[in-house]
């Protein structure tokens, strides 16, 4: 397949860009294309006009600022798979990166790509729910700063506005809270089925980010018990709560799995 006829151009800088996205409302950014291309190609998506931002440096960044982890919107998925900065501080993000599909793709798809696609069996997108992040959205009109947890409003549905670029994410210390990430997929590289994220806090709160069941990430808090049988029915409890998509008994089923395995690896440690 191939896609429909569409301009092409290429920005150096985050100015230029947003002015770009004021000036041509029919406009579509392109970054790694791992979402995009393939929807072109299906002709699910018509762009008659597309922004490449792969060659604005100040968006392929990793620092730390004030404690808190700031990650640029054009950050491939290996890079945080392995950059040292985020295994450090955020190890979990490290680990759910590297199941993102396969090394070809997470060598292209970016950070912003995946978090703006949304799509609702994406590891990152409730990565950042879990860990707080806040995202930078810049337009001609200035910043605007917009928590993971408002930003995700149902399939495929997002707060960013057409004339909006994700420049960045910032992700707060974990201070003292251990995080968990477990997945399960068909085949390694496919996505997830249902995957979650386990916080659990010094003492016994906590919450649960689950993907791929619904529309989007689905964040429960929940009370964690050192007992199997009461945290199995802590976890049954919020799942009730989550309108599951389809295969519905069968999704339903793993998710609690991968919850109770998420939890056991932040109790233990390990993302
Ligand atoms: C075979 C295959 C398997 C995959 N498996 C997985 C998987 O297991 N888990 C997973 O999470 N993903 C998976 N993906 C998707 C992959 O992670 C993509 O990289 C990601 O969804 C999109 O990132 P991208 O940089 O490629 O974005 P693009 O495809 O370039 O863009 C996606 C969308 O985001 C918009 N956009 C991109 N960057 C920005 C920005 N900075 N600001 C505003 N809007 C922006 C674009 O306009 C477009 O609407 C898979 C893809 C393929 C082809």
């Amino acid at each position: 397949m191939k896609p429909a006829v569409f301009s092409y151009h290429k920005s150096t800088s985050v100015e230029e860009a947003v002015e770009w996205l004021e000036q041509h409302p029919e406009g579509k950014i392109l970054a790694g294309g791992q979402s995009l291309i393939p929807l072109m190609n299906f002709r699910l998506s018509r762009p008659e006009e597309l922004l490449d931002i792969t060659g604005i440096p100040q968006l392929d960044t990793v620092s730390q600022t004030d404690g808190r982890l700031v990650l640029g919107g054009l950050i491939r998925h290996q890079a945080l798979a392995e950059h040292e900065q985020v295994r450090r501080a955020a190890p979990v993000l490290a680990e759910a990166a590297s199941h993102v599909g396969h090394w070809a793709i997470r060598n292209r798809g970016t950070l912003g790509g995946s978090l703006v696609h949304a799509d609702p069996a994406a590891e990152l997108p409730a990565a950042m729910v879990a860990l707080d992040a806040t995202f930078e959205l810049v337009s001609r009109a200035g910043v605007r700063e917009v928590p993971a947890r408002d930003f995700y409003l149902g399939f495929l549905t997002t707060d960013i506005m057409q004339t909006e670029l994700l420049t960045r994410v910032s992700i707060p210390s974990a201070d003292g809270t251990a995080f968990g990430f477990a997945e399960v997929a068909r085949r390694p590289g496919d996505f997830a089925l249902a995957g979650c994220f386990v916080e659990v806090g010094q003492d016994t709160s906590g919450a649960i980010t689950w993907f791929g069941i619904s529309g989007g990430p689905e964040r429960r808090e929940i009370t964690w018990s050192s007992d199997a049988q009461e945290r199995a029915e802590a976890i049954l409890e919020q799942l009730d709560t989550v309108d599951i998509l389809d295969e519905e008994a069968y999704r339903h089923h793993v998710a609690q799995v991968v919850a109770e395995e998420a939890y056991r690896k932040a109790v233990r440690g390990i993302a």
